[in-house]
């Protein structure tokens, strides 16, 4: 018998990303997603498998699902800022009734569950790099709130459930991943920048570009995801590139990729966004005896490669 494993935001990049890798490792995979911010197109190659099934569901709503369940894995959510800014109830919805009601779907089901956290519980850290024992410096009331603090509650509830009820539970701190499949038009740096140059038009660079973020390769992430699931740690894992750059050497990195003859503008930078970010992953090393390996510059390869094979109407559809 397969062990059988439920994936929320199944149609999204990174669930995407976890079915393939599940199905690959002999599981039987349950997608759920409701299609806010994913797309069919992400998970259309696995719809023929036999062990592979698709449920269309908002998990902020009562969660079924007949039958055993060996693992869980929560990763619905909107998670770029400009998604979460236009849909800012559903995100807060999802972090906190989602994470219930998954969280119970786990107790009743004895099944694991890792919950898809953020580097943004840190908010605008004041301690770099992070470690998973800063608490961080967010604003509840600012417009990044309503992710920040639903993820800091989902945290909360996790632990509860893992302290008060028993259940196996794991808390991945994702730091900026990219990779294919990511939306051409979620607003993210990445897409937006390789968007920009694929359709001739400037990259807008917020603020004065000095803040930095540091970007893991999607499959570097997925394998830290997947062992921290494998692993008995119930704690806070970062899983994230150490590699820090500011916007500014970013955008001249995707000009170089792409070879636009585009420059940079300058837009004012949006309230609250954080002016560094970079994961210690001395956890991640220790525990999982993870790290990534694929470089920026190979990482941005495979990923420029898929944005310029996506469907002009793709690359010039407007959604913000
Ligand atoms: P994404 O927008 O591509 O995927 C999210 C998926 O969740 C979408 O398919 C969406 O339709 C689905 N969804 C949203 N609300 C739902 C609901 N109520 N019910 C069912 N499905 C719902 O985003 P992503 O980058 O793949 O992010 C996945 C998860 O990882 C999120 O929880 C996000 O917060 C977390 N995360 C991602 C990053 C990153 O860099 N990609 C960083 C930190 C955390
Ligand atoms: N950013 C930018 N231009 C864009 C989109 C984003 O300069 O067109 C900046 C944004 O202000 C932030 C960084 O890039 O400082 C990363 O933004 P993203 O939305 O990808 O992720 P997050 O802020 O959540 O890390």
């Amino acid at each position: 018998m397969k062990k059988r494993v439920l994936i929320t935001g199944a149609a999204g990049f990174l669930g995407s990303h976890l079915c393939d890798r599940f199905i690959k490792e002999g599981f039987h995979v349950i997608g759920m997603d409701n299609l806010i911010t994913g797309s069919l197109d992400n998970i259309e190659h696995l719809m023929p498998l036999e062990h592979f099934e698709f449920h269309h569901h908002d998990v902020s709503n009562f969660v079924h699902v007949s039958g055993n369940l060996d693992y869980i894995l929560h990763f619905a959510s909107p998670a770029s800022p400009i998604d979460y800014l236009k849909i800012p109830i559903q995100t807060l919805k999802v972090g906190s009734l989602g994470t219930h009601n998954l969280l119970g779907l786990a107790r009743v089901k004895q099944a694991r569950m890792i919950i898809a956290s953020t580097s943004e519980v840190y908010g605008d850290p004041l301690v770099h790099p992070q470690t998973e024992e800063y608490y961080g410096n967010v604003n509840p009331v600012g417009p990044r709130g309503v992710y920040d603090e639903a993820k800091r509650f989902q945290e909360a509830m996790t632990m509860a459930y893992h302290t008060y009820h028993g259940v196996e539970t794991r808390i991945v701190r994702i730091f900026n991943t990219y990779g294919p499949r990511m939306r051409l038009n979620d607003g993210r740096v990445l897409p937006a920048f390789i968007g920009q140059a694929l359709r001739g038009e400037d990259l807008t660079v917020f603020g004065d570009g000095s803040q930095t973020r540091s970007f893991c390769y999607v499959d570097d992430q997925v394998d830290g995801i997947f062992r921290l699931l494998m692993s008995d740690y119930p704690q806070p894992v970062n899983i994230g590139n150490p590699d820090e750059i500011t916007i500014s050497q970013f955008a001249e990195e995707i000009i170089k990729l792409t070879g636009t003859d585009q420059k940079v503008v300058y837009k004012p930078l949006p309230k609250d966004d954080p002016m560094q970010r970079q994961p210690n992953i001395t956890k991640a090393k220790e525990i999982l005896g993870w790290e990534p390996k694929v470089s920026r510059e190979e990482g941005l390869k495979i990923t420029y490669e898929y944005f310029k094979s996506l469907p002009q109407e793709k690359l010039f559809k407007k959604e913000h």
